[in-house]
């Protein structure tokens, strides 16, 4: 078994639960999620909301944003 199954495998095996952004959602008082998710439906570049987050203190991937705001994050599968 190669070095990559194995770690593919370590993935699937994963407890699903938000990603990184719907974690900080979780964590957030109503009004900073309820805004942040306004951001993140809205029009507003991804950079910029990152950079916003960024500025708060808050260290995530651009990219984790991104696919949160894309529906490609695991948040999408834990609704599933
Ligand atoms: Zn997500």
């Amino acid at each position: 078994m190669s070095e990559l199954s194995d770690r593919l495998k370590n993935l699937a095996d994963k407890p699903t639960g938000p990603c990184p952004v719907g974690r900080l959602l979780e964590s957030m008082d109503k009004e900073t999620a309820e805004a942040l998710e306004k951001a993140l439906a809205g029009r507003a570049a991804t950079r910029v909301i990152h950079s916003e987050l960024i500025n708060a203190g808050i260290h995530i991937g651009r990219d984790t944003v991104a696919a949160h705001r894309n529906g490609w994050c695991r948040c999408k599968a834990a609704q599933a």
